[in-house]
């Protein structure tokens, strides 16, 4: 059990479990994609910011 939500691919279902309950296939998260995303703006965001202070 993980706090983050996993999706299972196989059954096309959200679980919190890491191996579906369904087919027990390995669950994968479905965050780090979105997570890069954001991260990689932040980032950019945080260079600017402190360019912009000093
Ligand atoms: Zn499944």
């Amino acid at each position: 059990m993980t706090n983050q939500i996993l999706k299972c691919l196989k059954c096309d279902k959200y679980t919190l479990e890491e191996d579906c309950s369904i087919c027990s296939n390995k669950c994968v998260s479905t965050k780090p994609a979105k997570f890069r995303h954001d991260d990689k703006y932040g980032f950019y965001r945080l260079l600017y910011k402190k360019k912009t202070m000093n």
